[in-house]
């Protein structure tokens, strides 16, 4: 599927091989991203798999069993390419039918998912145990880091399932159980999931979970930071980052939203597309955290144009933003360094949010702000106070566009406008047929004229302008004395 202004279409133009910037991934994308992880890692400890592996179909072009098929395709591939890595998958919104609308457990979807789509195959026993019942779960790695992987569609506004459940098949209370649970056995734990708390700067800053949600797990983040060493999400397609700071503002947990394998661009009105991307962690393998990372991306166009997909290295974090680390300290101070004016370490920020496919647009004043306050503030509410602030002292509102807002939307407007905008001929040819009509019409209606009063076109507007048949007065006072027959 396709991505246009005007909604979801079909493919609607011959993509290249490895797909096209409006569209979800071709197969010959899919498979390239999972092959080029077993080149850059042929043994890597475990994947982590973050969702959305499912098209965006229109819901009525869709069915279970293709949701489930299109899931398992993904699977069996996974598994080709790694059959001896763990594989730890999590549910995306897209992954459901329709689409967003995760039932809330147990339910029969959970049931299918591990069965049709191959899941089981993924999980251990104990996992699939709790996965059938809300489709969450934890595990264990080889070397003893907790790996817990969230049903964060459970939290997410558009679950119109949830009906007003304080605890949607109690996954935060059998989160708070593991929590308690590893900090008693002296485990350290790494949370993953598809959609993650807080807002997303992008588009507008509009956030994902219910607010009473998106409290409740920042609390339990804030509470278990001695055990929960990292968490990564997926969801947004950018590249971001987050910190979560305890109630005293000391960073505690990094939060990494790794970018999209999928280039399409998004519904959202304010993003663009991405190239699409891998990402490899290195993390300490004793006290489970992420130590640093490498991403890797497909130049699209490139790749289209050679036929073969080159997938280079990006960026890393240490390398090249000069930071010793990317615990949530070192983000913090990476953050700082985002905001001195004309930061290069920003710059650089803003090119990996897209996967390097916007390398030009400049995102200063708003456009800034609004990412600053999103990597700092996980909560809502200090969310808005840090915009509004940054707003006052600029003397300016953040509801204004301020010229480099949505420079994403602007950009992509400029390199995609031959397939959204009229073409300039167009106007040309509306403009001489509007002519011709105006013209047409004013020689058929001199016609007209003529023939109805032909001795007298001077004195038409002294004249009467209708030939009456019947006896009655005319209704105008200078004949008011005429005698009519
Ligand atoms: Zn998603």
């Amino acid at each position: 599927m396709c991505h246009k202004d005007t909604g979801w279409v079909r493919a609607y133009r011959s993509h290249g091989i490895y797909g096209d910037y409006l569209c979800d991934s071709p197969w010959a994308l899919v498979s390239s991203a999972i092959n080029v992880m077993k080149q850059i890692q042929p043994e890597p400890d475990f994947i982590l798999w973050t969702g959305d592996s499912v098209p965006h179909v229109p819901t009525k072009e869709l069915s279970l069993t293709k949701v489930f098929m299109l899931i398992g395709n993904v699977t069996q591939e996974l598994l080709r390419v790694f059959p001896d890595t763990p594989i730890y998958p999590s549910l995306g919104n897209h992954d459901a039918l329709p689409q967003d609308q995760v039932p809330v457990g147990p339910a029969s979807y959970y049931d299918e998912i591990l069965g049709y789509s191959g899941w089981h195959q993924m999980l251990d026993d104990s996992s699939v145990k709790t996965f059938k019942q809300g489709g969450f779960y934890s595990t264990a790695t080889k070397s003893g880091l907790q790996v817990i992987a969230l049903n964060t569609i459970l939290w997410y506004t558009r679950d119109k399932q949830i009906d007003n459940k304080t605890d949607p098949s109690g996954q935060f209370e059998w989160l708070t159980t593991q929590l308690k649970q590893a900090r008693d056995e002296g485990r350290k734990v790494l949370l993953s999931g598809h959609i993650s708390p807080g807002v997303f700067a992008q588009a507008k800053g509009i956030s994902w979970y219910y607010p009473i949600f998106n409290v409740r797990f920042l609390n339990l983040l804030q509470n278990y930071s001695d055990v929960i060493t990292s968490t990564i999400f997926g969801h947004e397609h950018t590249d971001g980052f987050r910190v979560v700071y305890n109630k005293q503002g000391k960073p505690i947990i990094p939060m990494f939203l790794a970018p999209a394998v999928t280039p399409w661009k998004s519904s959202l009105p304010t993003v663009g597309p991405n190239n699409p991307s891998v990402r490899l962690y290195h993390y300490n393998k004793t006290s489970g955290e992420i130590l640093d990372y490498f991403q890797y991306y497909l130049n699209m166009t490139a790749a289209n144009l050679a036929r073969k997909a080159h997938w280079l290295l990006e960026y890393q974090p240490t390398a090249n933003y000069g930071i010793s680390d990317v615990s949530a300290k070192s983000l913090d101070q990476l953050l700082k360094s985002f905001e001195t004016p004309s930061s290069e370490n920003f710059r650089k920020y803003y090119v990996y949010n897209s996967v390097s496919y916007d390398n030009l647009t400049k995102c200063d004043g708003f456009c800034k702000q609004y990412h600053i306050c999103a990597m700092l503030y996980v909560d809502y509410e200090d969310y808005k106070n840090c915009l509004d602030e940054r707003m006052l002292k600029s003397g300016a509102s953040p509801y204004d566009d301020g010229g480099h807002r949505w420079p994403h939307h602007r950009h992509w407007h400029r390199i995609h406008k031959r397939h959204h905008k009229v073409p300039a001929y167009m106007f040309i040819v509306i403009c001489v047929l509007a002519v011709l009509v105006f013209l047409l019409f004013i020689i058929i209606a001199l016609l007209c004229w003529g023939r109805r009063y032909p001795s007298r076109p001077m004195g038409y507007f002294s004249q009467p302008r209708y030939i009456l048949l019947s006896s009655e007065q005319p209704n105008f006072p200078e004949y008011a004395n005429t005698k009519y027959t």
